[in-house]
């Protein structure tokens, strides 16, 4: 039985339309120990016929015996295995992987050697045989043809396998190198079969045993000349070779078919993750690209992403320092001593305002559902706008409020007092004011003035500021904020202490709005006065009593317990927060409470003219008099028009987010396609030289995912700047370390898929087609 049996081969090229015929009835058998020279005029079938036989290439017709094994119903795997365990391909181009060393060129043929000391120790003495050794860390681009050739000698006795097919190896090359290559060529294949195509029969005289003379695709002539005298193998490390994979395959039989197949796994994972790493190190341009490349894209996506959400949230915001009230104008004492009821009294009719309120911060009590429904024994769990005032001015913050919670070591202290607050929010806050200048600070929320007393930080954006009070603060805000403003239903809530009556009317025929509290009074007492029912109300500005009669609805809210919604039903209107406020009406314990808090200390109060225009008029003469003076309405526009805006602006931003990904996905789609092209030829290189291809499919995948570890790092960087500075917190509302993580995975996932298809692709195609710039079709 031959060693090689070509039977009737033939090869058809097909490109554009046109067929040429690469070679036809090739009928050839050959032995181990023989040096064919194959020599023929261009174009007439040499590279076609030993393409065939080396599996690089396809053909079509015919028959090809290896060992007596028949080889035309391979497919791609097959013919992997194939030239894994057969082939040794030198070209004339020389296909030796320029962004490599010489030494990574030679090790790369030594994959079959499971120990990387071991691979490194024979590569040096391969490369010591070609006369490397010099050279060994030079990259191959950098190498002379004569010297390129010499490292794919040295790869192929690093292969050791049965045949070395050259295909003009000398071609590119002076005599004298040929000369040396040929020699080299000889002593190394004197027990394989080597078949040299070349255009100069003369050069391979005295070394060829036999010549093939191809013509026109077919044999011309066949002549051998004496045999070659096979001596035992040349080289002293191919008989250690044998011997280490003999004790591999022993050692490998004493094992379970399991261990062994783990053994497998295990090794190809090893080699294609350091094969991985050397692709990724051997181009550094194209690699510091593509990590650039994630950093960019990882950090576009987050940061789009944060700017985004946040721009969003802004734009839906609405102004709420002060109950917008036309005619409405808020004044403090500037010198920051308490107002006293008298001197705004008497501030009104000097400046002709049609009436006053001392406790004016209850028009900014809110009269939305969840503030008056969620009373005590519950926390406020929607979001409240709370205006926080330090030296350098305010900034809303959004907050929750909460009581009795522990929040562990905190700056300054728990509050303890009603009308204290400790406040917990993003350490972006720092980078804002100081830790002292926000414990100098008070809050508003609507109804309540609180002080800052203590102060906790965290780093995650999304979680909503808390406001903590005392328990007392709580209640107190709790019955501050369930003070209505309505503009067809009147509301009384009398709290004797234990429980709150609301009471309420309808149909009141009461003048609403910038008439103030006075004329509200006025109205409301002869309003009560035709009623005929008894029922105890107290008016938060009338110390008096009215008597009611008739008509009334009243409901019980229970303090403790769950019987809090009862009533709900009566209330009307919720979230007309922003039409004006009509009254205000409070019990008496309430007064009492509002009086003993603030009393000494609030230093605002409200002045009520007929319109913002007479407001501004008292401006200047107020200011003179030493109290900053503000329209309710200043700064305040969330009108139908604007929260349309807001609303259609926020659609447009959601989406050139997602734009914005969908695009930097594909940025990353194109980049990494590239990436793998570029690469391609390589990825040729080494499967015609049988490196497993589980092993190069592991090399590829391990080489984008080390190209997206400088994304992923810069992300988890400025994950950890978010946790530990303030102003980079500020900066981000969204990028907390879980955040990044589906960015991450769409990385690396869209890098997968296309380094999945790009080698599926690659796999399917012979080796040729790849080397010549893959299929058109
Ligand atoms: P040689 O190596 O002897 O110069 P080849 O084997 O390369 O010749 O080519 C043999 C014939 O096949 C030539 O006529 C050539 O034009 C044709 N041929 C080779 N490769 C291709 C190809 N990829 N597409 C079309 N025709 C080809
Ligand atoms: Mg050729």
């Amino acid at each position: 039985m031959p060693f090689l049996r070509l039977d009737g081969i033939g090869k058809i090229y097909v490109s554009e339309g046109a067929i040429s015929v690469g070679i036809r009835g090739v009928s050839l058998e050959f032995e181990r120990g023989e040096f064919v020279a194959v020599t023929g005029k261009s174009g007439s079938g040499k590279s076609t016929l030993l393409n065939a036989i080396s599996g690089i290439d396809t053909y079509e017709e015919g028959e090809l015996y290896v060992e007596g094994e028949p080889t035309s119903h391979y497919r791609q795997p097959e013919w992997e295995k194939y030239r894994e365990k057969y082939i040794s391909f030198i070209f004339q181009d020389y296909n030796i992987i320029d962004s490599f060393t010489v030494l990574q060129n030679v090790e790369l043929a030594l994959m079959h050697i499971d120990s990387k000391r071991e691979r490194r120790r024979r590569a040096l003495e391969l490369i010591d045989r070609v006369g490397l050794t010099k050279q060994k860390g030079q990259k191959g681009s950098m190498l002379s043809g004569g010297q390129k050739q010499r490292t794919v000698i040295a790869r192929a006795l690093a292969k050791d396998s049965p045949m070395i097919l050259a295909d003009e190896p000398c071609g590119n090359l002076d005599s004298e190198t040929s000369r040396q290559i040929i020699e080299l060529l000889y002593e190394v294949s004197r027990d394989k079969l080597l078949i040299m195509v070349t255009h100069n029969a003369e050069e391979v005289e005295g070394y060829a045993t036999r010549h093939i003379r191809v013509f026109d695709g077919r044999i011309e002539s066949d002549v051998r000349s004496e045999q070659r005298n096979i001596t035992e193998p040349i080289n002293a490390i191919e008989g250690e070779d044998n011997a280490t994979r003999v004790a591999v395959s022993r050692e490998n039989d004493n094992k379970s078919g399991f261990a062994r197949g783990l053994g497998r796994v295990t090794s190809a994972l090893k080699k294609g993750l350091s094969l991985g790493l050397a692709i990724f190190t051997s181009k550094p341009r194209l690699t510091s690209f593509l990590c650039m490349l994630s950093v960019i894209a990882s950090l576009g996506m987050t940061v789009m992403a944060s700017s985004t959400s946040e721009a969003i949230a802004e734009m839906l915001k609405r102004p709420t320092m002060f109950a917008p009230i036309d005619g409405r104008l808020v004044l403090s004492r500037r010198d920051g001593e308490a107002m006293s009821e008298e001197e705004l009294a008497s501030l009104a009719k000097k400046y002709g305002a049609e009436s006053h309120l001392r406790y004016d911060f209850l028009l900014e009590a809110k009269g939305e559902q969840n503030d008056i429904l969620d009373v005590l024994g519950d926390y406020y769990y929607e979001e409240n706008t709370l205006t926080l005032y330090t030296e350098k001015g305010y900034t809303d913050i959004d907050a929750t409020f909460r009581y009795d919670e522990d929040y562990g070591r905190v700056t300054g202290r728990y509050p303890e007092e009603i009308g204290e607050a400790l406040l917990r929010l993003p350490i972006s806050y720092l980078s804002g004011s100081s830790e002292e200048e926000l414990l100098d600070s008070y809050l508003t929320y609507g109804a309540a003035p609180l002080k800052v007393v203590g102060l906790s930080f965290y780093a995650d954006n999304n979680i909503p500021p808390t406001c903590l009070l005392s328990k007392e603060g709580y209640i107190q805000l709790a019955l501050l904020s369930r003070i209505p403003q309505y503009n067809s239903y009147l509301q009384f809530y009398i709290y004797d202490g234990q429980s709150t009556t609301v009471t309420s009317m309808s149909d009141f025929g009461i003048e609403w709005g910038r008439s103030g509290i006075a004329i509200l009074d006025k109205t409301l007492k002869a309003a009560l006065d035709n009623r005929s029912q008894d029922a105890t109300v107290s008016g938060l500005f009338t110390a008096e009593k009215y008597s009611y009669y008739g008509g009334v609805t009243s409901y019980m809210i229970e303090l403790d317990g769950d019987d809090l919604y009862d009533g709900a039903d009566v209330h009307p209107a919720y979230g007309l927060r922003y039409f004006e406020p009509s009254f205000i009406i409070g019990s008496e314990t309430l007064i009492e409470a509002v009086e003993q808090s603030y009393g000494a200390s609030y230093n605002q109060g409200s002045l009520f003219f007929s319109s913002d225009k007479e407001a501004e008029e008292a401006i200047a003469g107020l200011k003179a008099e030493g109290y900053s003076c503000i329209l309710s309405t200043y700064k305040y526009s969330p009108d139908a028009m604007s929260t349309l805006t807001a609303l259609i602006s926020g659609a447009v931003m959601t989406a050139a987010l997602a734009l914005t990904v969908i695009f930097l996905a594909f940025f990353i789609y194109v980049c990494s396609l590239k990436a793998l092209s570029a690469t391609a030829s390589e990825v040729a290189i080494m499967r015609s030289m049988g490196i497993p291809s589980s092993v190069i499919r592991i090399g590829m995948y391990a080489r984008m995912a080390l190209c997206f570890v400088p994304g992923a790092l810069a992300a988890l960087g400025v994950g950890a700047l978010v946790g530990l500075v303030p102003a980079v917190n500020k900066l981000f509302s969204y990028l907390y370390l879980w955040q990044y993580l589906p960015v991450l995975v769409c990385i690396f996932a869209i890098s997968a898929i296309v380094t999945s298809r790009q080698m599926a692709k690659i796999f399917n195609q012979s080796v040729k087609t790849t080397l010549r710039g893959g299929d058109k079709a």
